[in-house]
């Protein structure tokens, strides 16, 4: 049985930082009425355990207390914050979760749950799609929850942006905290941010016995520290420490530690310690999958046809593919009619444009002839074999639906005789297309890869 009580107590500070939350609080009294402050603001309590330098967060008696204090007053104790630190945090104003009679345990509990307050609640393993493109982060973040601390430490996720590394961070937290773990979830700027600020007020040791005491140390976008070495000095103690006691460590990053420019060595090799897992683009079928999932969550109805249209439109970024949906629904509700797949082809309009002009023939002939193990030179040959003029009708069909190349400058890149030549290409893959779902589904494939590329 691991013994939290050194954790539960909340000691009550004297210096600097921690005075800081009821000091913000007393200057207050300057700019609101006597009234005010007697109703409202005495009946705070500043958190300092779930505070950070950039994050300021108050616990309130009641839902009304909390909700007045968050309209009428968190701008102003932001702005308290600014003058006396010079950083203007994000100010959160929690319900208490202090019962006085509940036994002690509970407590433990209850107060450990309130550090989960920057967790996002809603990203869990459950919400968590799973495709072959990010099979292996998914299961060995549910096997650090299974094992802390003795499978893999550290765990390190990486890949590209809005794949989904916060989110199985996230999940990984939430799933923590259940099991009344102790987490600390922040991003490695939060990290930087918040060291900065207890050098400046000389409370390094508290810095430290924040960081070292937690059961799961959650750190996002591990890359921001590439370069900055006196961060990476305190991370190197902070993690070892941590190692040693078999706490667990998860870092994210969008690169593996070996790119991590201006990562230090022995951060390198620590962070490949335990396991490295890379997350990649979804196929087609995943994607399809999250984007149901989404509308399932926010309630929202597409049809099939409109789901696929944003699949193989959209590229992989999935944040962007939630902002779609919104907008779509946003849109239809605001217009008060039923999202079609015209409607949704105009909204998207604008994006896809966009991502028409960056799109050129080559990254076209790049794609397929990786895809389909053809040479490039022979896609843009006169090659009659049958593989070859396949791929090649495949590719003039794609270049004209995917880039703005009209079918004459389509016949000239070919060296063909005129557009008829392109508008033949043209039909015999649309044929193709009609009779066989199995072609279709290659082809949405090949439009999916080449509109994700970065
Ligand atoms: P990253 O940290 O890799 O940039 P995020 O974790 O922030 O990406 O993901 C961006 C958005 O996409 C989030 O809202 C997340 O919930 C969603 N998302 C990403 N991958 C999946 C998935 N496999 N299943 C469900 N949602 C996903
Ligand atoms: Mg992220």
């Amino acid at each position: 049985m691991l013994d939290y009580s050194h954790n539960f107590h909340i000691v009550k500070p004297t210096l600097g930082v921690f005075l800081l939350g009821d000091t913000t609080l007393s200057q207050l009294k300057d700019e609101i009425s006597n009234f005010e402050y007697e109703k409202y603001i005495k009946n705070l309590r500043y958190s300092e355990e779930a505070s950070r330098s950039d994050l300021a967060v108050y616990e309130a008696p009641n839902p009304f207390i909390q909700n007045w204090v968050k309209t009428k007053y968190s701008e102003k104790i932001a702005h308290l914050f600014e003058m006396n630190t010079g950083v203007k945090p994000e100010v959160n104003i929690i319900l208490s979760t202090e019962k006085k009679s509940v036994p002690k345990k509970v407590m433990l509990n209850e107060y450990k749950q309130q550090k989960s307050t920057i967790l996002n609640p809603s990203y869990t393993f459950d919400a968590f799609v799973v495709g072959s493109s990010n099979q292996l982060a998914y299961e060995v973040s549910q096997t650090v929850c299974a094992k802390q601390g003795l499978a893999f430490n550290p765990l390190l996720l990486y890949g590209g942006t809005g794949l989904g590394k916060t989110h199985l961070l996230n999940a990984i937290g939430n799933h923590a905290i259940t099991k009344q773990k102790s987490v600390i979830y922040i991003t490695s700027e939060q990290f930087l941010n918040d060291w900065q600020f207890h050098i400046r007020n000389q409370t390094m040791d508290r810095f430290r016995e924040k960081y070292r005491a937690c059961d799961y140390l959650l750190i996002d976008d591990v890359q921001f520290f590439g370069g900055k070495e006196r961060i990476q000095e305190e991370f190197f103690h902070t993690f070892n420490e941590l190692h040693s006691k078999n706490r667990q460590i998860i870092l994210t990053s969008d690169k593996p530690p070996k790119k991590i420019a201006g990562l230090e060595e022995r951060l390198k090799s620590r962070f490949e310690w335990g396991l490295v897992a890379d997350i990649q683009p979804p196929e087609l079928e995943t994607k399809i999958a999250i984007i149901k999932k989404k509308c399932e969550f926010d309630g929202i109805y597409l049809d099939r046809e409109i789901i696929d249209y944003i699949a193989t439109n959209m590229d992989n970024n999935i944040r962007e593919i939630e902002g779609i949906i919104i907008k779509l629904n946003a849109f239809a509700n605001l217009m008060n009619q039923d999202i079609t797949l015209e409607f949704a082809k105009n909204i998207l309009k604008e994006q896809i444009k966009e991502k028409k002009e960056s799109i050129t023939i080559d990254d076209i002939i790049s794609v397929v002839s990786k895809e389909l193990n053809i040479k490039p030179s022979e896609i843009k040959s006169k090659s009659r074999s049958t593989q070859i003029a396949n791929a090649r009708r495949i590719v003039i069909y794609l270049a004209r639906n995917l880039t703005p190349n009209s079918m004459p400058a389509l016949a000239h890149y070919f060296g063909m005789k005129d557009h008829s030549s392109v508008s033949k290409a043209m039909k015999k893959v649309q044929e193709l297309l009609n009779g066989s779902a199995d072609f279709k589904i290659v082809v949405d494939e090949l439009k999916n890869k080449i509109s994700s590329k970065e």
